[in-house]
């Protein structure tokens, strides 16, 4: 006889299942439609049709808004501790943090970006991509929720062994009672601005299970009205077993 917990577990597998195609069946027109878009950006280009390529390239950062949501649902519906794969390698995470910080300034060259990276060069064991996935999604937000207040700092501390690495905005800042649901699945802070951002509630609870995967700690200061600052904390040397 089939349990309740076996019945659940079937629903549950199901609704992923379902879940999985449909996110599928959005990526493949989604992407399709950004190849075309970059051939016609190339063939605006060569006709000198500037004012049309400055609409298509707004189309394409629309776009790039949707391709993101997907790959949020699809890790946010799939992700658990034990199923979130990490390659852990050693790199310089001084060059990791350099090329986040290049990319931020050369696709927002209206944001003030402060780089305050207080060691010298520096090697960890670590996933390179999800780290820098982790770093990017701080970014991110600290550019969705900062209104008209366009400034960021990157910061890494070396202390007691751990690197410490936070995004610290002056944006809207984050009631104090709802800072740690932030990193639940699915939680997006109640506000005007929220709305008007995309979003679905799932980056930072991406974020905090790739850090619990590096053995790390995660966590927000905030004060609403003045910004926040999201850090993560990982050990520079790996746990005795
Ligand atoms: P999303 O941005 O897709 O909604 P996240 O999991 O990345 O999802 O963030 C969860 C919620 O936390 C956001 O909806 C927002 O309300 C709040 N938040 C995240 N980062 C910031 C920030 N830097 N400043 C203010 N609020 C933030």
């Amino acid at each position: 006889m089939m349990s309740k917990t076996d019945s659940t577990t079937q629903s549950e597998e199901k609704y992923k299942d379902f879940v999985n195609m449909t996110i599928h069946e959005l990526k493949t027109p989604v992407t399709v439609l950004k190849a075309y878009l970059q051939m016609m950006l190339l063939q605006l280009d060569k006709d000198q049709l500037s004012g049309y390529a400055k609409t298509v390239e707004k189309m394409d950062v629309q776009l790039n808004k949707m391709l993101h949501l997907i790959s949020d649902l699809q890790d946010g519906i799939s992700i658990n501790a034990d199923n979130i794969h990490c390659l852990m390698n050693n790199f310089s995470i001084t060059d990791a943090l350099k090329s986040c910080i290049d990319n931020v300034r050369t696709t927002n060259p209206d944001v003030t970006v402060e780089s305050d990276i207080r060691h010298a060069d520096l090697t960890i064991n670590a996933d390179r991509d999800r780290i820098e996935q982790v770093i990017n999604n701080f970014i991110g937000n600290a550019l969705k929720y900062s209104g008209r207040e366009k400034y960021l700092k990157i910061q890494s501390i070396v202390k007691d062994d751990r690197i410490k690495i936070s995004v610290i905005d002056r944006g809207a800042g984050i009631p104090a009672e709802k800072q740690q649901m932030v990193f639940e699945q699915f939680y997006r802070v109640e506000s005007p601005l929220t709305h008007k951002q995309p979003g679905l509630g799932l980056g930072l609870f991406i974020c905090a299970e790739i850090i619990r995967k590096h053995n790390g700690e995660i966590g927000v200061n905030s004060k609403e009205g003045e910004g926040s600052e999201f850090w993560f904390s990982l050990p520079l040397r790996l746990p005795r077993t």
